[in-house]
């Protein structure tokens, strides 16, 4: 069987379904399984990382087990690992030797600077100690292209996007959260590859959807309504953390359907959205960013999307996961909660819905908040 295979930057072609290895790390035999039923999908790309705990090493033990076997893709195993930004330039050079070793290749097609979420790791990438790791990978053969990861602002990644030092980058898109959508086509019109960052799990956990999540998308189960949304925006590749074979099955499904988005998938997608407004009535938040800057340094408008996914899409256990992650996640996450809101009234004039916005972030705190705590103002 085969999948699509996409542009991916400058490095060779990359299947639409990426076999990310983090979920697969309890043996080697573990990590077999999924990565062979992977080859048997037609999957080309591998995702690892040195943070995976022994995900470089099984992988390495796999590779070598399905290249005995015969079991490689036609143009061979894509890898992309990962290093973190902010590493000395010495301390660089060990950690990627030690991924090319652990691994057994001399040399990655990919490597992800993981994590460009604040302005000084996009500097350490562009004129620091990264910048001179980055030259010495290549003149020394031991990369075949760049990219980046980023959690970070939309202005950030942009910046990172228009910078031309990278060839690829990760990003957070999603059918329940395109506000990225448009930093994808920004990234493919500049030749690089996108892939997205596990568009099931972090997309709202829809392999395990709320009822009235699957009501909406009826007929197509979210998680496929999800894939299809993704690709037929044009984004290179979806990460796929598989713990077993069947998890492939849905990706093995959607082989052969690279193509634009059915009838049926665009009313589904239409009616969605359209019953997550109707939930929210007045009090949906657009999403448009124009309530921003808070004094108090509150991000409104991501802690309003937690609000609409939780009421508008019943996403009740993945909104409260996220909201009780702010201030624990380091710059990986929010680190200012709907309780830090003083009040001001300064962001009421900017909200082109009139959104009562102090009120909407109360009842977002009590709603999502494991553990409440009293108001600062009352
Ligand atoms: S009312 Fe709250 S959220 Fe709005 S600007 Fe003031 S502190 Fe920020
Ligand atoms: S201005 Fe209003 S609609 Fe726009 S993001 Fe802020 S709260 Fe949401």
């Amino acid at each position: 069987m085969a999948i699509a295979c996409r542009p991916f930057g400058q490095g060779p072609q990359v299947s639409v379904f990426t076999l990310g290895t983090m979920r697969a790390l309890g043996s080697v035999q573990q990590m077999y399984d999924v990565a062979q039923e992977a080859f048997f999908a037609g999957i080309n790309h591998i995702e690892t990382a040195p943070a995976y705990g022994p995900a470089e090493v099984f992988l390495g033990k796999v590779l070598q087990r399905l290249s005995n076997e015969g079991k490689v893709p036609s143009n061979g195993w894509i890898i992309t690992s990962k290093l973190l930004p902010g590493l000395s330039f010495k301390e660089g050079q060990r950690q990627l030797l030690g991924i090319l070793s652990r691994v057994g290749i001399s040399k990655i097609d990919n490597l992800a600077i993981h994590g460009i979420n604040i302005q000084s790791h996009l500097d350490w990438a562009l004129k620091g100690e990264g910048s001179d790791l980055i030259r010495w990978a290549f003149d020394e053969s031991l990369i075949g292209q760049i990219g980046f990861s980023s959690h970070g602002s939309q202005s950030l990644i942009k910046r990172a996007i228009e910078s031309d030092q990278f060839q690829f980058c990760s990003l957070h898109v999603h059918l329940l959260d395109p506000e990225k959508i448009p930093l994808a086509k920004l990234a493919l019109r500049n030749g690089m590859g996108v892939m997205a960052i596990s568009p099931a799990d972090k997309g709202g956990r829809l392999q395990d959807p709320s009822q009235t999540l699957i009501s909406d998308c009826d007929p197509i189960p979210p998680i496929q309504l999800a894939y299809r949304f993704l690709l037929a925006e044009g984004i290179s590749t979806l990460t796929l953390g598989a713990s077993q074979p069947n998890d492939l099955e849905l990706a093995k499904n959607l082989a052969n359907n690279d193509t634009p988005l059915t009838s049926v998938e665009q009313n589904s997608i239409s009616n969605l959205r359209i019953k997550a407004k109707q939930r929210l009535g007045k009090t949906f938040c657009g999403q448009c960013r124009s309530c921003l800057p808070c004094p108090k340094d509150v991000p409104i408008p991501e802690l309003l999307r937690l609000r609409n996914l939780a009421l508008g899409h019943d996403l009740m256990i993945f909104s409260k996961e996220r909201y009780n992650l702010i201030g624990k996640a380091g710059h990986w996450w929010e680190q200012i909660n709907a309780n830090e809101c003083a009040r001001c009234q300064q962001c009421l004039p900017r909200c082109p819905n009139n959104l009562s916005i102090p009120d909407l972030l109360e009842e977002t705190h009590s709603l999502l908040s494991d553990a409440p705590e009293r108001r600062l103002w009352g």
